[in-house]
């Protein structure tokens, strides 16, 4: 296939989605990571490419979670944080490593006019998703049995065992409806800024008339950045994660490696069941969904490190209508 960036006119408006790898678990972890990251990132904008930057943060809102509950042991009278404000934490924090990167990153390499800002971001969910029914995401640090009873009477928490690690609290992941700041982050991004937005999939919230709830919920960042990358009219929505391509029987003895992709393709292997539910199915199904929702519209599935080869068309997992 002849590199997308060799045949561009017009800029190509790119969503890019970053996964756990981009962001590392702990503080200083980030700290480096965010570094590769910015490489990564300023590959593309150097390819010509308009970038719109939307991440991921299970671990981080699990440490601020974590966290916010320390303070009530340490002090009565804090009540609890709930989830929704974890998450807004959480954007505020990987958008400060990841603008502070960035900044760096272009000016390093000459690109002095491109600002560089994070949106805090709220994505309305739908109170009767039947996700609510069924919280299933697990968040936070594993606890032993006696601190779990503890959660659940003191904070009204849904404990769960994991696979005999121990106790984690589970919550629920509903579709994203409507991303609130749109029409912000569309502005922005019109007029050149490189934006970084709906981290963590965004802030869930419930509509109650004028009124926008918090919801106890995590939104899965990988169908955020569809429905973002849809919204902005983008053509390419490039999720940036751990493995190089998506594989049939990963794995496997018999595992093989996806470089193109068709709609009606990925819709069977979804139903011979190659994607891990929770990891690689939601990306699958995020790249079918942008890239079946107008002609044109590509999605791509990367190793981080990769996404400048990816995009000349050298690798990774492309799905196209
Ligand atoms: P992220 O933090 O980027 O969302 P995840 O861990 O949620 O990353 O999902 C990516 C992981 O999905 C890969 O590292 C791989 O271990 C796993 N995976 C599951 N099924 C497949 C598959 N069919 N092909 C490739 N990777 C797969
Ligand atoms: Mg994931």
């Amino acid at each position: 296939m002849k590199g997308l960036s060799t045949v561009m006119k017009k800029k190509k408006r790119i969503v890019i989605a970053l996964g756990g790898n981009a962001l590392g678990n702990t503080l200083p972890e980030q700290m480096k990571a965010v570094k590769i990251t910015a490489k990564a990132i300023a590959d593309l904008v150097e390819e010509g490419c308009e970038v719109v930057v939307a991440h991921g943060n299970g671990p981080q809102v699990g440490m601020v979670n974590n966290a916010m509950i320390a303070l009530t042991h340490e002090d009565e009278h804090q009540p609890n944080t709930p989830l929704s404000v974890c998450v807004a934490m959480s954007q505020a924090y990987i958008g400060y490593d990841l603008q502070n990167a960035l900044r760096e990153e272009l000016l390093d390499r000459g690109i002095t006019e491109l600002p560089v800002a994070t949106m805090i971001t709220q994505v309305r969910v739908d109170e009767n998703d039947p996700a609510f029914q069924a919280p299933s995401k697990p968040i936070g640090k594993f606890v032993s049995q006696e601190q779990a009873k503890m959660m659940k009477e003191k904070f009204h928490y849904i404990m769960k065992e994991d696979s005999g690690r121990g106790y984690r609290r589970v919550v629920a992941s509903p579709k994203p409806v409507e991303i609130i700041e749109i029409n912000t982050i569309r502005t922005m991004v019109n007029s050149g800024d490189l934006v970084i937005a709906c981290g963590g999939g965004g802030i869930p919230v419930i509509r109650q008339g004028n009124h926008l709830k918090g919801a106890s919920a995590v939104i899965d960042k990988d169908f955020a950045s569809c429905l973002m990358a849809k919204e902005l009219d983008a053509d390419f929505l490039i999720i940036l994660t751990a493995v190089e391509q998506v594989a049939l029987n990963f794995g496997k003895p018999n595992e093989t490696w996806l470089k193109q992709v068709s709609l009606k393709e990925a819709e069977e292997y979804i139903r011979q069941g190659h994607f891990a539910p929770g990891s690689m199915l939601p990306k699958v199904q995020a790249a079918v969904d942008f890239a079946g929702s107008k002609p044109g519209r590509k999605a791509l599935i990367t190793l981080l490190e990769k996404s400048r080869d990816a995009i000349q068309g050298k690798t990774g997992t492309m799905f196209s209508m």
